[in-house]
């Protein structure tokens, strides 16, 4: 009941504040092989931010294509041979991107100094060793990668975090400018996490006053980016929405996410849909469940003119529902979240599997 959670060693917030990253990094150049990893969303590739980093001869950048999958540890456990056979352990590891590249450089500063195969870590405090120095610097907002003691991968058998301490960043780096560009459609889908985050955080059995206080604050901040009047895209908003999503991954930390997520977990594991959008497609049919929540939902869609797809369900077989069900079912914290200890009372494969019917 209680958790003693690992908060991000440091923080730097503000409109230019990449510009740090030179002063923040240098002292950690003398530890270990004396050079960073960078790793970095293929976006990025051949644009100014690349130019913008304080790169020294020795660093090695790594440009992940984040579009084919989700991160899979057979992704991480390549980059981190790669790593390995070429300079050796280097001084950090620095990520810059989405949740995707959130992931990806907190499992990599991991495995980096944890034997074996990332899937053998998928689980709570299963990693030996703490990793090496790693930063993350957001380049979409909503996920709360940034913030969270997890690092999502998708292997052969689960899509299951490396859950632990050391997973945590010591450093974030949260410069508003950089989510400028984020295409309309992931704009609103990853955002809509951290909305969804904190609906599942508020609307639980483990929400508490601390859960409870960050979730408000996010809420509110949402409804500025995406529902009142001086909604959609600006600058000022592209501020909040970078605090929306930390406060939202802080409220997790002491909650849980609850009956959406679950649902997200079976289309991304067996279908290959992406987390956000994911989230996006099975909370619109989650009225029951979470009532005000899911009807303010709709009226960001409409206001963003955001068509989500209806009917999908009809084309799945009975075996694709029940492998979805499996995953979804596998993920007791959040089911106990949303219904309480006696959930197993409420939740079984058929009354999962009647959930993704409504999609
Ligand atoms: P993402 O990292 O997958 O990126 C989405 C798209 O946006 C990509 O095409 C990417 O290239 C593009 N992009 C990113 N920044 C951009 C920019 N500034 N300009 C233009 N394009 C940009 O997106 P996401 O939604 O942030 O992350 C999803 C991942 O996060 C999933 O793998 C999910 O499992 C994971 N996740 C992790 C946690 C956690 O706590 N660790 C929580 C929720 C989700
Ligand atoms: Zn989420």
């Amino acid at each position: 009941m209680f958790k003693n959670f690992k908060n991000i060693e440091k923080v730097v917030f503000g409109r230019g504040s990449l510009s740090t990253l030179q002063a923040i990094i240098e002292p950690h150049r003398k530890e270990n092989k004396q050079y960073f990893v960078y790793i970095i969303d293929n976006y990025f590739n051949g644009k100014n931010l690349v130019q913008q980093l304080p790169l020294k001869p020795e660093d090695v950048l790594f440009f992940e294509d984040v579009d084919k999958h989700e991160p899979t540890t057979q992704q991480v456990d390549e980059l981190r041979d790669k790593i390995l056979k070429g300079k050796g352990l280097p001084s950090g590891v620095i990520g810059i991107g989405g949740g995707s590249i959130m992931d990806i450089a907190k499992a990599v500063s991991l495995m980096l100094t944890n034997e074996g195969s990332s899937t053998q870590y998928q689980g709570l405090n299963l990693i030996k060793q703490p990793g090496v120095y790693h930063l993350g610097i957001p380049t979409i907002s909503g996920t709360g990668a940034e913030c969270s003691s997890t690092a999502v991968l998708t292997g052969p058998i689960k899509k299951l975090g490396l859950k632990c301490e050391w997973t945590v960043f010591n450093q974030i780096i949260l410069d508003p400018e950089l989510i400028a560009t984020v295409p309309q459609d992931w704009w609103f889908y990853t955002g809509m996490d951290t909305y969804i985050h904190c609906i599942e955080s508020e609307n639980g059995t483990l929400n508490n006053a601390f859960s409870h206080a960050y979730a408000e604050q996010a809420l509110s901040l949402c409804r500025e980016v995406y529902l009142n009047e001086n909604s959609g895209r600006s600058a000022d908003n592209d501020d909040k929405l970078m605090v929306a999503s930390l406060m939202g991954g802080l409220s997790l930390s002491y909650s849980e996410v609850g009956v959406c997520h679950a649902l997200s977990y079976g289309l991304s594991k067996i279908l290959d849909y992406r987390h956000c959008y994911a989230n996006c497609v099975a909370f619109q049919h989650l009225e029951d469940i979470y009532g005000q929540g899911v009807q303010e939902f709709k009226q960001m869609l409409h206001k963003h003119d955001i068509q989500l797809p209806t009917g999908i369900s009809a084309k799945w077989s009975d075996e694709t529902l029940t492998q979805m069900a499996e995953v979804a079912y596998n993920l007791p914290h959040m089911w106990h979240q949303a219904f309480g200890e006696n959930w197993k009372e409420k939740v079984d494969l058929t009354y999962i599997k009647n959930l993704y019917k409504r999609l």
